[in-house]
């Protein structure tokens, strides 16, 4: 058994997959908080082209939308 294993999805936090650019996503619209790319959660692609992140706010300690 390997507990090891299981444990690793409770730190499912940190992004899952590295991101090329280190530029910054923008800042958070709550408290206005600049968050890293590394923070980003979740990116796609809309089919108008319009791209949308989500990404853990480091002082809300919430999902927001980066601005
Ligand atoms: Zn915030």
């Amino acid at each position: 058994m390997n507990l090891g294993r299981i444990r690793r999805r409770e730190t499912a936090h940190a992004p899952a997959f590295p991101m090329s650019s280190d530029s910054p996503l923008g800042r958070c619209p709550t408290c206005g908080t600049a968050i890293s790319s590394g923070r980003t959660l979740v990116e796609y692609e809309r089919a108008n082209g319009d791209r949308r992140r989500f990404a853990d706010c480091p002082e809300c300690g919430e999902v927001v939308t980066p601005e």
